[in-house]
Order: C-alpha cells, then sequence, then structure tokens
C-alpha cells in the first residue's frame, strides 16, 4: 500500500479539533504525520523563561502519541519566529533571545531523547527591524548548529521571496546542516531550483501546486500546515488535503512511483525514519 505523509500538521489537544482531524486525515488514505508544535501563545501559555517552553512540546508530543493510534506521528518541536519577535516586543531583544536559545535546546534534548524528530526553528516571514532581522537569522542558525550535531532535520518557517531559498541555503551550508535535512516548510513548489542548494521543500498543497511541483521533479514532500484552530475554519488547508491530492493526481495519470519518493524515500531520508504501510 502506498504510505501518504502530512509533512506538517499541528493538532491543537486543547482547544482544537486534536484526534478527529488525525481520524478525517487517515480516512482520506493519510498514514503518516509530522505534527509541529505550535507557538505557546496558542495554546493559552504564556512565556517567562525558556523552560516554560516544555508545555507546549509536551503537548505536542502527546498529540503525535495520540495520533500515532490511528496513524504514525513523530513530534517536530522548536520555537516560531514569531515568538521572538513577540518576546523581544515585551521584554527586550536580549532577554528574548536568551529565552529563545534556551527553547531550542530544550527542542534538542528532545530529539535527543526520541520524543521528536526534528527541531522547529526560522524567521519572520513579514518585515521587521533590521537587529531583529539579525537576531532571528543567528537563533535560525543555532538551531541548525543544533540539528547537526543531534543529526536530525530542521524545520524552516521563513518569508518565501525569490532570494529565500538561496539565503537560506548559504546559512545552512555554514552551519553545516546536510541538504536532505533543511526542511523548507509552507513552501512554493520550487522543486528545480533545490535541487542545487542546501533546502529540501515541504511544498503547501494549494491549488496547482503538486503538479507544478511534479511537473520539476521528485524531490519534494507534500504538507497542509493544518492549524486545528476552530475559530479559523476553512482558513487552510483540511486534514484530507494531502491524501486527497495524491490520489487525484495518481488518478489523472502520475506515477504512483513518484508517490513512494514524495510520501516514503524522501521523509525517510530527511527524518531518518523508517516509513511502512
Ligand atoms: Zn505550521
Amino acid at each position: 500500500m502506498l504510505p501518504i505523509t502530512d509533512d506538517h500538521m499541528h493538532i491543537n489537544i486543547i482547544g482544537g479539533r486534536g484526534v478527529e482531524a488525525i481520524k478525517e486525515f487517515r480516512n482520506a488514505g493519510g498514514t503518516h504525520v509530522f505534527i509541529v508544535s505550535l507557538p505557546a501563545g496558542e495554546l493559552g501559555l504564556k512565556v517567562m523563561r525558556g523552560d516554560d517552553f516544555r508545555v507546549a512540546y509536551d503537548i505536542t508530543v502527546e498529540a503525535a502519541r495520540r495520533a500515532s493510534e490511528h496513524v504514525k506521528a513523530y513530534a517536530v518541536v522548536g520555537v516560531h519566529p514569531a515568538e521572538f519577535i513577540g518576546l523581544a516586543e515585551s521584554m527586550g531583544m536580549e532577554k528574548a533571545y536568551a529565552i529563545v536559545k534556551d527553547g531550542l535546546e530544550i527542542a534538542a534534548e528532545y530529539v535527543a531523547e526520541g520524543k521528536a524528530v526534528a527541531i522547529k526553528s526560522g524567521r519572520p516571514h513579514y518585515p521587521v527591524a533590521g537587529d531583529l532581522w539579525k537576531a532571528s537569522n543567528d537563533l535560525m542558525r543555532y538551531a541548525m548548529e543544533l540539528c547537526r550535531e543531534k543529526g536530525c532535520a530542521i524545520q524552516l518557517h521563513t518569508e518565501s521571496e525569490p532570494e529565500t531559498m538561496k539565503s537560506i541555503s548559504d546559512i545552512a551550508k555554514q552551519a553545516g546542516m546536510p541538504p536532505h535535512r533543511v526542511i523548507k516548510h509552507f513552501s512554493p513548489p520550487l522543486v528545480k531550483e533545490c535541487e542545487s542548494l542546501n533546502v529540501f521543500p515541504s511544498v503547501i498543497c494549494s491549488k496547482g501546486a503538486l503538479e507544478e511541483a511534479l511537473s520539476q521533479g521528485t524531490r519534494f514532500m507534500l504538507e497542509t500546515d493544518y492549524i486545528d484552530d476552530p475559530r479559523r475554519p476553512g482558513a487552510v488547508l483540511g486534514p484530507r488535503t494531502v491524501p486527497r491530492k495524491t490520489k487525484e493526481a495518481i488518478r489523472n495519470g502520475a506515477p504512483e512511483e513518484a508517490f513512494y519518493k514524495i510520501h516514503k524515500d524522501n521523509p525517510e531520508r530527511s527524518y531518518g525514519i523508517k516509513i511502512e504501510c
């Protein structure tokens, strides 16, 4: 049976639909999913020091555990770049920097303990002041260094400008990250461009993106970035999207082989896991 993997979903077991969304994913044909930590604020948590991120990470690990009763789920934990900006505004950049750094180190600890398979980091996707931009890039590089140390992947939340791929690729090279471990989350279907860079695209499965990505190759993964926020229904892609679009593409003549690459070989290599059905 063909595995179908969603590379980036959020499951909010506190205030969202939680495992119901995973059941929907499974019923549509989904088999494997990466559950990424939500910003602490979205879980109603207040971060005052690095240790406070543990609560958000534990919720993510627990969501992956519950989801694994229905599909195979993996946790990805770390700090959303907007959290750093928010903390810098409320407590000053220096203090915010230290807290986020601690948060990333704790994420690396979760990977070392086998509770998570990758670290989430990145830089703001919206314009910020120059010093905040520099600090965000420094934090992202630090997260990459932690990943290199632990031999794990990084999921990056960044802007998507024409020069973005090249820029994060350069930073990843400096940090000594292997290209297949540097995953650009919410990626446009820039499969060809990424082939020669130190970046691996996780293509957001919006209209036409899968077709465009397939026309360029198979070196990519697919995701919905499902946010599991009942206050914003329909604001983002639903949990059935990746299986649905995969099946639709196969019906329209795309070779099933291509999807063994996208849903099995690629995530296996990127995350160092085994994907079996
Ligand atoms: Zn996300």
